[in-house]
């Protein structure tokens, strides 16, 4: 058995008197019936189809996510079939739709499933929290959606929805506002269908109570909004500070050989974590191409000699600025193992589809066959000299 997570915050005194509860429970439940989006994962009472559906909505919008969610579930219509598959294969179907942590964890969590409790989900938020990919807010939404459970969600919709309607204090993010969202979350969620008043809350905020010009002279509830009523619709909640991305530059090894290219599986843990790519090694925006073949080298654990700079990939990410550099390079011993990847591969194009990449990984891979490197005879884009890079320890 996994070690338990923690489930609650601090204990904090009931929020929400009961005549509140009356005049917000039972109105959105209504509106939830007139105005709900018909959505496939909402036709099921399939525990595995609807946590899917709620791992693959984390970051991901609705209309993205429909065709995803079909697919992969008809390529692992159980929890037994996807517990049963290769890693790569899950990611392979993943891919496109990023956070490939996701994947894994849900790959992960498949198994465990099969070994600790039959291949059934469990059925409640607390043995669900025990399972890999498992937050607060996954274990609420299976609990009580696929299971009736009186279990609360917080995310960014209903955190939005009820910021206002009780006029919550402190930016997103803030511990004291979290304990007290889910705390109102648990006593909202109290009483009949809490699925349905979960997702009631979850679509009243997508479609109703909106960050920006929210329609509150559609909401069913206006008349118990205290942000409404004080005119502080727009200034709750305040917006979070978010980072800037940070830029991060790949250099990669592209390194053709009688049709096929040299592929590399990252580590499990990181960017791209557990994903393959055309081996990559991290240098900063003004490392020299000489330099950078050099730390391929290491990485891959052979001699390699630079033949041209390819091209350059650019890629924004939620949290990073990402710079590809393709580097075209040739080595002496073709390598089949190095201790800085999990595994190495010499694959065709058609062979690397099969391959868990990510987009970006899989943008790099279709500009470096654009410049022709199969091609036999085909010309460098751009002449490196042909320097040679050795391999070098601990740079
Ligand atoms: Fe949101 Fe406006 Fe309704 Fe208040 S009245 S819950 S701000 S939509």
């Amino acid at each position: 058995m996994s070690p338990r997570k923690r489930t609650e915050p601090a204990a904090l005194p009931a929020p929400v008197s009961p005549e509140r509860h009356a005049a917000l429970h039972g109105p959105l439940l209504s509106w939830y019936d007139r105005n709900k989006r018909d959505l496939p994962w909402r036709r099921t009472r399939d525990p595995y189809a609807i946590w899917l559906s709620e791992v693959m909505l984390q970051q991901t919008q609705v209309a993205t996510v429909i065709p995803y969610w079909e697919r992969f579930l008809a390529r692992f219509p159980s929890v037994k079939a996807l517990a049963s598959a290769p890693l790569d294969d899950v990611l392979s179907g993943w891919k496109g739709l990023g956070y490939y942590s996701r994947a894994r964890n849900l790959h992960r969590a498949a198994r465990e499933v099969v070994e600790r409790f039959g291949g059934k989900l469990p059925a409640t938020a607390e043995e669900l929290l025990t399972l890999p990919g498992f937050g607060r807010y996954t274990s609420g939404a299976v609990a009580s959606i696929a299971f009736g459970e009186q279990a609360p969600i917080v995310d960014g919709n209903v955190a939005r929805v009820l910021s206002r309607l009780f006029e919550v204090e402190g930016v997103p993010g803030d511990r004291e506002r979290e304990a007290t969202l889910w705390a109102l979350a648990s006593a909202l969620v109290k009483g009949e269908r809490p699925g349905d008043f979960n997702q009631a809350l979850m679509e009243h905020g997508a479609t109703v109570c909106r960050p920006e010009s929210p329609l509150c002279l559609l909401c069913p509830v206006r008349d118990g909004c205290f942000a409404y009523r004080k005119g502080r619709v727009e200034e709750l909640p305040p917006a979070k500070v978010r980072a800037a991305p940070r830029k991060l530059f790949l250099a990669l090894a592209v390194w053709p050989h009688e049709g096929t290219l040299l592929f590399a599986r990252r580590a499990d843990k990181g960017l791209f974590g557990g994903l393959w790519e055309l081996p990559a090694v991290e240098v900063e925006e003004d490392t020299p191409e000489a330099e950078a073949t050099a730390r391929l080298a290491t990485a891959l654990g052979t001699a390699l000699t630079l033949e041209a700079t390819l091209d350059s990939v650019r890629r924004q990410l939620t949290h990073r600025d990402l710079t590809l550099r393709l580097l075209r390079v040739r080595g002496g011993s073709r390598p089949t193992r190095a201790s800085a990847f999990q595994e190495l591969r010499w694959c065709t194009p058609q062979e690397a589809e099969a391959l868990g990449m990510s987009t970006a990984m899989q943008r790099a891979l279709d500009a470096a066959l654009g410049h022709g490197v199969l091609e036999s005879g085909a010309p460098p884009a751009k002449k490196a000299a042909g320097r040679s890079a050795r391999k070098t320890a601990g740079r």
